[in-house]
């Protein structure tokens, strides 16, 4: 009995699964041949690996040779994290997450630059994901170094400089606050022009088919706190 009512039930999925399109079919690694994640159980999906991270209840999921090898020839991250490069904030760590969960870009600063937005278009268009983190974090040195900069009206050495520039906004409208407020300030800031100035983006988040929400690491705590902004549709 058993084996004939799973018989049955495999048959009613295979006909209410649509076929596939033979552009899908071709292209595993295509965003609508996998089911999505929504932004929000994208951020559920963090703030329980976080949490696990915070605790030091850590899963470590899908790090096994046989996962790898399922993940070896196609990827479906359901979230997109732009963080800082600080070797302190490895997002796949601080969310406790594993191999083809989160599509991360990282540069000094979580700042943009045609390359980061690229990547993170990429990830929408092709993968799928529906989340996008901007995570900054506590004692940030490339805000610092913007910081120091601008207060002395100096110019920072080599290719730095692009990264006291993409920050300068942050800083100059926090002038007097304290580094972490400046930090959260780039945070929010950086999640709006990604909502607002990159075109693919704007549509999707025009539609509510992803979101983009800033965030911030606590260094001490292991926390991320994810800011008010514009929470997860
Ligand atoms: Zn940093």
């Amino acid at each position: 009995m058993k084996s004939t009512s799973s018989n049955l039930t495999a048959a009613i999925t295979a006909i209410l699964l649509p076929l596939p399109l033979d552009t899908i079919a071709k292209d595993p690694e295509h965003a609508d041949a996998h089911p999505k994640v929504s932004p929000t159980e994208a951020l559920a999906r963090l703030k329980a690996g976080n949490q696990r991270f915070v605790v030091s209840k850590l899963e470590h999921p899908r790090q096994t040779a046989k996962q790898r090898t399922e993940l070896a020839t196609s990827q479906h991250p359901f979230a997109i994290v732009l963080g800082c490069a600080d070797s302190r904030t490895s997002p796949e760590l601080v969310f406790d997450q594993g191999l083809g969960d989160v599509f991360v870009v990282r540069v000094a600063g979580n700042v943009l630059n045609d390359e980061t937005v690229g990547s993170i278009e990429y990830a929408v268009e092709h993968l799928g994901a529906q989340l996008i983190v901007v995570l900054g974090h506590e004692r940030c040195g490339a805000i610092k170094s913007a910081r120091e900069t601008i207060a002395a009206k100096t110019e920072a050495p080599g290719h730095i400089k692009s990264l006291v520039k993409a920050i300068a906004p942050a800083v100059e409208s926090t002038t007097g606050a304290d580094a972490e407020v400046t930090a959260k300030a780039n945070e929010v800031n950086v999640a709006k022009a990604l909502r607002e100035s990159a075109p693919i983006l704007k549509e999707m988040v025009e539609k509510g088919t992803i979101s983009v929400v800033a965030a911030h690491y606590d260094l001490d705590t292991g926390a991320v706190d994810f800011l008010k902004d514009a929470p997860a549709k």
